[in-house]
């Protein structure tokens, strides 16, 4: 790193604004911090230049219990960009992407082993008409930055109560890291910790609903679990049993809220979230019908017979799926990507794909029914492929017949009623099963065809909100696929899909669940490698960044696949 920065800026003052370009490569500043300019703007209306600045170990100074594993580094950088973001706030020209109510491995911030410390964010360099404005760009790039580093980045900036959330925001993300990674030794698909608080304030915002009517999660006693965790020690609450569990209740009485919370709850949430101890499997995938999207040559057949064109749909493609088909063909893919749990809401799903009832059957005749309906293949999925299912269901009861265990809301509250749905699915219905078992599903080789190495051999990769990746020429539409955080987690959807073209795993042999592990093993995503791996294991960050320095945040196989999976013009052999 040069130092001069400073001197460097007022030199520049006045001059065309281009010369910012000059600038790129590191810079260091008082107290041993390092700015590095990443990338600069090419003129004042371009994205923001990209900038990265290093406060050494000994600088920073964080004691080796908040930094001493990946998921405690990813915790205390989690807490470090929040506190640079305030610190951020009142400038405009900076962007600090902090995250929201998720911990994520992020591009923003990271610590490294020996306990260094890296914010990489967005700063807008000042050029009025077009010419350099030393002086402004000297108090962002220098002043500025130092003194978030100074402010945010280094242990000194903490008092003792600092401290003490600094050390609360480790150990919540550690626990919950832990619970997770524990769900399968209990036989359990998800966890609901006692006293969590699961809605939220709104549709789109995202932090816990405020006020007294909260009512507090309470599990009922059949299935309250008892878990030992490092930091909160003991901790009781609702764990969900592999197998098929049907959730039930009257409308508006909280349990599309509860499937909400275990579909985030493959995310580590911030002190405060509510949902803290709320976890599901890591390969837990919510469904849900979404007509429109295009499907490349899945096998539906379990679930779609004949259709009235004649398609073929054990190898099905389609430009503009149904409903149903739409969901059958995610359901499919999600098997194929390595789901180990489905989570399915009644709001979202396509009725016919779900129940088909005894008097239904009277009428239409199975041979003038494509549609094979889950009722019949959910058993099947967990008995012959171990994939289980969170269903809720508060309209059928044909779904009594094959839940392992039925939970009510009633009020908010959670009770066990799987005694009693015994009961009255002991009663037949008239109803008969219209398939045997799931024949499991059909793997796919990719063809890296979709990738369009544009300028300097990179593909574009821009995204809006949680719902559309721009991917080179392709536009992917994920609106159906709810499980992405925020923008910048969807940015790392992008850049996966790239990495797994340029080291090319999409090579048309291997088959998509093949390049999906090796992109786990490199982005350090496959199962229990974070808790596990030592100070030299997969750095998923890095390996991103090594695409392209953008905010991101690290994503899991399943979104990636489902990406791919929207891509029209996805070319894939069988
Ligand atoms: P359902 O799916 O059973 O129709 P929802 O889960 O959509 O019900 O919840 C209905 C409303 O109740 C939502 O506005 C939600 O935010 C609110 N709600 C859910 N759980 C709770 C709770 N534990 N305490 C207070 N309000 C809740
Ligand atoms: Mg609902």
């Amino acid at each position: 790193a040069r130092p001069g920065l400073e001197r460097e800026l007022e030199r520049l003052h006045g001059a065309p604004y281009g010369r910012y370009r000059g600038l790129v490569g590191s810079w260091e500043l008082a107290g041993g911090v390092v700015v590095r300019l990443v990338r600069a703007q090419a003129d004042p209306f371009a994205p923001p230049a990209r900038v990265a600045v290093h406060v050494p170990a000994q600088r920073a100074g964080f004691a080796p219990e908040v930094r001493d594993t990946p998921v405690r580094r990813r915790a205390l950088a989690g807490f470090l960009v929040r506190r640079a973001a305030r610190e951020a706030a009142g400038e405009r020209a900076y962007r600090v992407d902090a995250g929201g109510q998720e911990v994520l491995a992020r591009s923003s911030c990271t610590v490294a082993p020996d306990g260094a410390v890296t914010l990489r964010l967005g700063v807008a360099l000042p050029g009025p008409r077009r010419r350099i404005d030393g002086r402004a760009a000297r108090r962002l790039l220098c002043e500025g930055l130092e003194h978030i580093a100074r402010r945010a980045l280094c242990r000194t900036a903490y008092d003792d109560e600092g401290l003490r959330e600094l050390r609360e925001f480790v150990a919540t993300v550690e626990d919950a890291t832990v619970l997770r990674e524990r769900l399968p030794e209990l036989g359990l698909v998800g966890f609901v910790a006692d006293g969590a608080l699961l809605p939220r304030r709104s549709g789109a915002d995202d932090r816990p609903a405020a006020g007294d009517g909260v009512v507090p999660f309470r599990a009922p006693e059949e299935l309250r679990v008892t878990v030992e965790l490092p930091n909160a020690g003991t901790v009781t609450g609702m764990g969900v049993p592999e197998g098929v569990t049907l959730i039930v209740g009257g409308g508006f009485h909280g349990k599309s809220t509860l499937l909400r919370a275990l579909e985030a709850g493959v995310w580590d949430h911030v002190p405060g979230d509510g949902r803290e101890r709320v976890v599901a499997h890591r390969d837990t995938v919510k469904l849900r019908a979404e007509d429109g999207r295009p499907v490349t040559r899945v096998d539906v057949h379990a679930f779609v017979g004949h259709l009235p064109n004649g398609a073929d749909t054990a190898d099905f493609s389609t430009a503009n799926a149904s409903g149903s088909t739409s969901q059958a063909a995610s359901l499919c893919e999600a098997v194929e990507s390595g789901a180990r749990v489905l989570l399915i809401d009644e709001d979202t799903a396509a009725t016919n794909l779900m129940i088909r009832d005894a008097r239904m059957q009277a009428l239409v005749a199975k041979e003038r029914e494509p549609l094979t309906p889950l009722v019949d293949l959910v058993r099947s999925l967990h008995r012959d492929h171990g994939v289980s299912t969170v269903l809720v269901m508060g309209g059928s009861g044909d779904y009594l017949d094959v839940a392992d265990r039925v939970v009510m809301m009633d009020g908010y509250r959670p009770y066990d009623v799987t005694e009693r749905a015994r009961g009255i699915a002991a009663r037949p219905t008239g109803r008969r099963a219209e398939a045997e078992s799931f024949p499991g599903v059909m793997h796919r080789r990719p063809d890296p065809a979709f990738a369009d190495p544009g300028a300097r051999g990179r593909t574009r990769i821009r995204v809006r909100g949680t719902d559309h990746l721009v991917l080179g020429e392709h536009e992917i539409d994920l609106r159906g696929v709810e499980q992405l955080a925020d923008a910048p987690h969807l940015t790392g959807v992008g850049l996966a899909l790239e990495l797994l073209v340029r080291r090319g795993h999409l090579d048309g042999r291997r088959t998509l669940a093949e390049a999906l592990d090796l992109l786990d093993a490199e982005l350090g995503t496959g199962v229990g490698a974070e808790p596990g791996a030592g100070p030299n294991g997969p750095d998923g960050v890095a390996a991103l960044l090594s695409v392209r320095d953008e905010d991101f945040a690290v994503p899991r196989r399943h979104e990636v696949a489902a990406a791919l999976n929207r891509l029209r013009g996805l070319r894939v052999r069988r």
